[in-house]
């Protein structure tokens, strides 16, 4: 029988660092499977389809949803994003790990239905310096930068939900800390019992 992967999901406020986090945990786990979102918002420059989301239309998002294809999505700062249920379920039966890098809403949603999925949030150091990265970032208009960091306060209030909080004041360190709860979660008695069995 193949055990079933692990799913991972990180949340986090804007500008938190969680896609650098991601990113870097991607390269140096080239096993663990990331899930294309797909979403209405519009490509920033440089973003690619298929590769950073799935850029559809409103009219193809409402689709997916009728066809109960989303595992979860959530309306973010005006857009929809929402994650391909096939993709997911597909790689979890498969052994493979997968990680969901989302909102809390959309989190939530899947906490509900994984109970053994393992949720992490990651935290910037200090509102100050959340709202320099956001700036720093470039990519969003002045409106935007303010309804992100409006949002953050409130979203942060929701890290006691999770399983794991990261602080991310060393983006290296960060990445080791988020190694080190998946490779705890997978020495949990719960998930290795069938191999503990097969020692008798
Ligand atoms: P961005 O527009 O900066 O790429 O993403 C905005 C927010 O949407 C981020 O917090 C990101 O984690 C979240 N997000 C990206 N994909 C998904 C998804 O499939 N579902 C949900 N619920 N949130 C998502």
């Amino acid at each position: 029988m193949i055990k079933k992967g692990l799913l991972i999901v990180v949340s986090g406020p804007s500008g938190a660092g969680k896609g650098t986090i991601c990113k870097n945990l991607l390269e140096l786990n080239p096993d663990i499977k990331i899930s294309i979102s797909a979403t209405t918002r519009a490509p920033r420059k440089g973003e690619v389809e298929g590769v950073n989301y799935y850029f559809i239309s409103n009219q193809d998002f409402e689709e997916m949803l009728q066809q109960d294809a989303l595992l979860e999505y959530a309306k973010v700062y005006d857009n929809y994003y929402g994650t391909p249920k096939k993709y997911v379920l597909d790689n979890l039966e498969k052994g493979n790990d997968v990680l969901l890098e989302i909102d809390i809403v959309g989190a939530l949603q899947v906490k509900d239905k994984f109970k053994d999925g393992v949720f992490v949030f990651i935290l910037p150091p200090s509102l100050e310096e959340l709202k320099n990265r956001i700036v720093g970032r470039g990519t969003e208009s002045n409106v935007d930068i303010e309804k992100r960091y409006g949002c953050a306060i409130e979203e942060i209030e929701q890290v006691i939900k999770y399983d794991y909080a990261v602080i991310n004041d060393d983006v290296d360190r960060a990445t080791k800390d988020v190694e080190a709860i998946i490779k705890a979660e997978k020495c949990k008695v719960t998930r290795v019992h069938e191999d503990i069995k097969s020692i008798f």
